[in-house]
């Protein structure tokens, strides 16, 4: 069975084709710059990539490259577009009522469409790829897989926040998290590592964007981002939580808006914000090895919030089987994962620093030390297989 996953941006799609009865991969690529001129790259394993200017006003325009793409003769991998059995489509939120990755029929788009003020900036144009999809493909399921679902059952102290009730009565502000995909597929990874269904495990997903979520017997009971992805861990130009109080004294101290202070926290904080130089991690990790005081100090702020999050999750679940590193910083930064580690024995985290700094990137790795209490695993993340198997599973 042949499942396409998409993910539409305001001006990109990116998509994968995957045949889950091999659990291959056998296309996949990114349609840039939809609306402004447009730029497909096209890939396939073990085959060159196919690159090519073409015109894309619209993700309905984006999505016709792809199927023409998919099933052209030469750069092809099916025969007609009635070999794709379902499409899955990323969301970063479903908000309050879509609990579970569900099948998007007529009611579940209008509550999409009614929440677009919770996700201004992803749900527009997630909805507009759906739309565009289900004109393209209309005999065939589409299925929502959503970002925050896998935070639906955490517990009401965990996601209400102090503040006047009424609030999160009238304009639904509460903790929703997200990334949950990434959480909910290595956590799944580290439970059958550790042989054990009901494990605790801590999924630390430190990337451009990053946060930290908390498992119990497959099912998140915290996590660190909130009512956006804002809350949490400092990121590429994120701030992460910080004194809340600190947003109205910058509004007033620099004179400016509330618009213009919601970008200085999302574009310009975080590592870049701290920094000065880039909200790279690999730029920041060579301008510290140069001797940066202020490239250094974004990594130990790093370090040090992480730890922080990852030891309140310990004490909330009383106790851990497993951390786990994943994505672009938590797969590839071999010195965070082990600053993130380190002086915490005490805990039962101690991990093999040798292999830490040896062992293959891109594979699922142990780099636990022997005897260590604790497990700790580096997983390559993969929410585009998740989407495709909740597809799969929604639709077989
Ligand atoms: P992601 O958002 O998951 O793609 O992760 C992007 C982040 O991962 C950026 O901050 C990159 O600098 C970081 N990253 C990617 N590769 C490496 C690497 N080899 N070493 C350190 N950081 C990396």
């Amino acid at each position: 069975m042949k499942i396409l996953v998409v993910n539409a941006g305001s001006s990109s799609l990116k998509y994968q084709l995957f045949d889950m009865d091999t659990n291959e991969v056998l296309a996949k690529g990114l349609c840039e710059r939809i609306g402004i001129d447009g730029i497909v790259t096209h890939k396939r394993p073990g085959k060159d990539d196919y690159k090519s200017n073409v015109d894309f006003p619209n993700h309905k325009a984006a999505i016709e490259c792809v199927l023409a793409l998919l099933t052209d003769k030469e750069k092809g991998v099916i025969g007609s577009v009635d070999e794709i059995a379902a499409v899955g489509h990323r969301f970063a939120h479903g908000g309050e009522k879509l609990k579970k990755s569900s099948i998007l029929g007529d009611q579940e788009l209008e509550y999409l469409e009614s929440i677009v003020g919770l996700n201004p900036l992803h749900g527009p144009p997630a909805i507009s790829g759906l739309k565009a999809c289900k004109e393209v493909m209309p005999s065939i399921n589409h299925v929502g897989v959503f970002d925050t679902s896998y935070y639906s059952e955490m517990k009401e102290e965990a996601y209400i926040y102090p503040i006047p009730y009424e609030l999160y009565e009238k304009h639904k502000i509460r903790r929703y998290g997200f990334h949950g995909t990434s959480h909910r597929y290595v956590a799944a990874k580290a439970a059958e590592m550790l042989g054990k269904a009901d494990a605790k495990i801590i999924t630390c997903h430190l990337g451009n964007g990053s946060s930290i979520t908390a498992t119990v017997n497959g099912k998140a009971v915290d996590t660190s981002m909130g009512f956006t992805p804002q809350d949490g861990v400092p990121m590429g130009t994120r701030s992460g939580a910080i004194d809340p109080t600190v947003v109205t004294f910058i509004q007033k101290a620099e004179g400016i808006s509330a618009d213009e202070a919601d970008k200085l926290l999302n574009k310009e904080s975080g590592l870049l914000g701290v920094s000065g130089i880039s909200s790279d991690c690999r730029d920041i990790c060579d301008a510290a090895e140069k001797g940066n005081h202020r490239a250094q100090l974004a990594l130990k702020i790093l370090v040090h919030n992480i730890k922080k999050i990852v030891g309140s999750y310990i004490a909330e679940m009383n106790g851990v089987d497993a951390i786990v590193f994943t994505a672009g910083i938590g797969e590839n930064d071999r010195q965070i994962r082990e600053d993130v580690c380190k002086n915490m024995a005490w805990l039962g985290i101690e991990i093999d620093e040798a292999f830490n700094k040896s062992c293959p990137r891109g594979e699922t790795v142990d780099i636990s030390a022997k005897g260590a209490k604790v497990k700790t695993f580096v997983i390559p993340t993969n929410e585009e297989y998740m989407i495709a198997l909740d597809t799969l599973n929604l639709t077989k």
